[in-house]
C-alpha cells in the first residue's frame, strides 16, 4: 500500500480506499488468519465506504472473527490454493 493514501495497514493484510482499492492479504500466512484477514479488510472497506468510518478496530476484529467462525461451521470457507 503506497504511503499517506486512506486505509488500514495491519500485520497480515491492508485496505487502500483510494486510487487502486486493493486488498492486499500475506500469502505467507496461515488459511485461516487469510481468511478471517479479508473479511477484516473487507469490513474496513464497507465501514469506510457506508458507516463514515465509525468502528473501530476491536468492533471490527470481533466482526471478522464472528463472521469466519460461522462461515467455517456451514461448512464455507476461501480456498488459498
Ligand atoms: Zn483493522
Amino acid at each position: 500500500m503506497v504511503k499517506n493514501l486512506r486505509g488500514h495497514r495491519h500485520e497480515c493484510g491492508n485496505v487502500c480506499y483510494e486510487i487502486d482499492r486493493c486488498i492486499e492479504i500475506d500469502p505467507d500466512s496461515d488459511d485461516d488468519i487469510k481468511s478471517i484477514t479479508i473479511l477484516h479488510e473487507i469490513i474496513h472497506a464497507i465501514d469506510y465506504v457506508y458507516l463514515q468510518q465509525k468502528l473501530e478496530e476491536k468492533t471490527i476484529d470481533g466482526l471478522a472473527t464472528g463472521l469466519w467462525q460461522v462461515l467455517k461451521q456451514w461448512g464455507i470457507d476461501f480456498d488459498w490454493e
